[in-house]
């Protein structure tokens, strides 16, 4: 635990994605932790984009994931749309104060030109290897190069980098991680980095020192993929004179066999978790608990207790395993503590529409709201509903028998006669007294009249007017099939009967 890991006055966090795909659950926890974290210590939440990749980042791209931060619900207080004062937010912008930044570290003498060739460093390496030297990174041959004549030979044209000074005094550069608690770097190993790249570009880890630096940021929540590039960051910071922030570097997310997290598993970005139906609450609440639980115990954790209670003192440094039965876990009790009303608005007409089935014109609204209410607790996904409600949308003649079903329920003895019984008993019932109470009542004495079980009478009837054994309770099933056509597949379906 780092010592200022407590120290949260005026938090500023960032989430800094790289425009080169789409936003990943990896990614997209990373941006949920910060947010989290900045809500719950009444800090800010950046965005900015690192964009510096020319040939990988794309404005598409960046729509994607803004469009994805939107769907998870992480707003940001400063980035891409809402502006700042620590602008711009996209890191093409910000070259001027990279070179900047770097000539105040030249002129410091922290800094300065490298003008070897790739084949030298290649050469030089392969005589640290030949003489058997533990440390083959580069020699610092340039470190000394008088700086006018340094100066000299950029200005003639000759190619260069630059490459920072890591202080011969150094020593150990130790992070303080919220995580993974202190790790050590031995500083010699950290060669004299390029910092500017000979095509004039910065590197990563120059740029995202500037930025962080001079946005402000006090704790760095990222992946632990960084966790190596961290001790060169740190000499930035030190470099510049800025003070280093908190850093907390979260786990991979892998896939239920323990490797990286990739198409091979499935769905691996948030869009792909969007179009699959789940709901962004429950999506967000799942990766959120990936890796880190307030108490060990709930699963559903609201997003106001997420933004409430968020720290990094119960972040774990495992590698987090991805659990679809989990997230689908999640995602059913979201569904299910939705009111109906909410359920039938949210969930039900959009994807009754998006199916096709239903423009929301064909019944009347309390019509709706008993679906709602009759499928909502059948549903884990959202688009399950389409599934349950199908039987509502196919004629008699075109419904379709579940073998399964048919062979258990049907085709058995006195499947025939409980039809039978059930067309009388629901004959009696009119349009206007067709409700799910009324058919129950009217069903309820069957078993014991004739002789037979519930399930074997009631089971009969449900695979008749579903086409399968599964559905709300065989009052609702009717009362939204209708009168008329639960009569007509009660009598359709005596042909299939024994
Ligand atoms: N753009 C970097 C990435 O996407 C940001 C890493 C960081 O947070 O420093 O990996």
């Amino acid at each position: 635990m780092s010592d200022n890991t407590n120290d949260t006055s005026a938090v500023r966090v960032r989430f800094a994605p790289s425009p080169t795909g789409k936003l990943h659950v990896g990614g997209a926890r990373t941006a949920i932790y910060n947010w989290a974290f900045a809500r719950a210590n009444g800090g800010t939440f950046v965005l900015r984009i690192d964009d510096t990749d020319p040939t990988r980042s794309t404005d598409e791209n960046t729509q994607v994931i803004l469009r994805a931060m939107r769907w998870l619900g992480l707003d940001w207080d400063e980035g891409p749309e809402v502006g700042g004062d620590f602008g711009p937010y996209f890191q093409t912008e910000r070259m001027g104060l990279y070179r900047e930044a770097a000539q105040k570290l030249g002129a410091e003498g922290k800094a300065y030109y490298c003008f070897c060739t790739p084949k030298e460093l290649e050469e030089s390496r392969a005589a640290a290897k030949a003489r058997g030297d533990s440390f083959q990174g580069y020699q610092r041959t340039c470190r000394n190069i008088d700086p006018a004549e340094a100066q000299a030979r950029v200005d003639a044209g000759e190619p260069y980098t630059v490459r920072i000074k890591v202080p011969d005094e150094r020593g150990d550069v130790i992070v303080h991680d919220a995580v993974h608690g202190d790790v050590t770097f031995n500083a010699r190993e950290l060669d004299d980095f390029i910092i500017f790249r000979s095509d004039g570009t910065p590197t990563y880890n120059f740029a995202t020192v500037v930025d962080d630096a001079s946005m402000g940021i006090t704790h760095i929540i990222r992946g632990d993929d960084h966790l190596s590039n961290t001790p060169r960051q740190v000499i930035v910071y030190e470099a510049l004179g800025a003070p280093t922030p908190t850093f907390a570097h979260i786990s991979m997310i892998l896939g239920s066999d323990g490797k990286k997290l990739s198409k091979r598993h499935g769905a691996t970005s948030v869009e792909d978790y969007r179009d699959a139906g789940y709901l962004s609450d429950a999506f967000v609440n799942y990766l959120a608990l990936l890796g880190w639980a307030p108490d060990g115990e709930s699963t559903v954790i609201s997003r106001n207790r997420l933004a409430n209670e968020f720290s990094l003192d119960h972040v774990s440094k495992n590698p987090a395993i991805m659990d679809p039965k989990k997230l689908d876990f999640i995602n059913g009790e979201y569904l299910h503590g939705m009111d109906d009303a909410q359920f039938c608005n949210d969930i039900l007409l959009p994807e009754l529409a998006v199916a096709g089935m239903d423009d929301g014109s064909k019944h009347e609204a309390n019509w709706y709201l008993m679906a709602a209410n009759a499928f909502k607790p059948r549903c884990t996904l959202s688009r399950d509903v389409t599934t349950q409600a199908k039987y509502l949308y196919t004629s008699d003649e075109q419904l379709e028998y579940d073998e399964k079903a048919t062979k258990k329920w049907l085709a058995k003895n006195g499947a025939r006669a409980a039809l039978d019984a059930a067309g009388e008993a629901l004959r009696s019932l009119t349009d206007e007294e067709w409700t799910p109470e009324a058919i129950e009542a009217a069903l309820d004495p069957l078993p014991a009249q004739l002789g037979m079980g519930k399930g074997r009478v009631f089971q009969p009837i449900r695979v008749a007017c579903v086409g399968g054994a599964a559905s709300p309770g065989i009052g609702e099933t009717l009362a939204l099939l209708g009168r008329d056509h639960s009569l007509a597949r009660i009598e359709q379906a005596k042909s299939l009967a024994l």
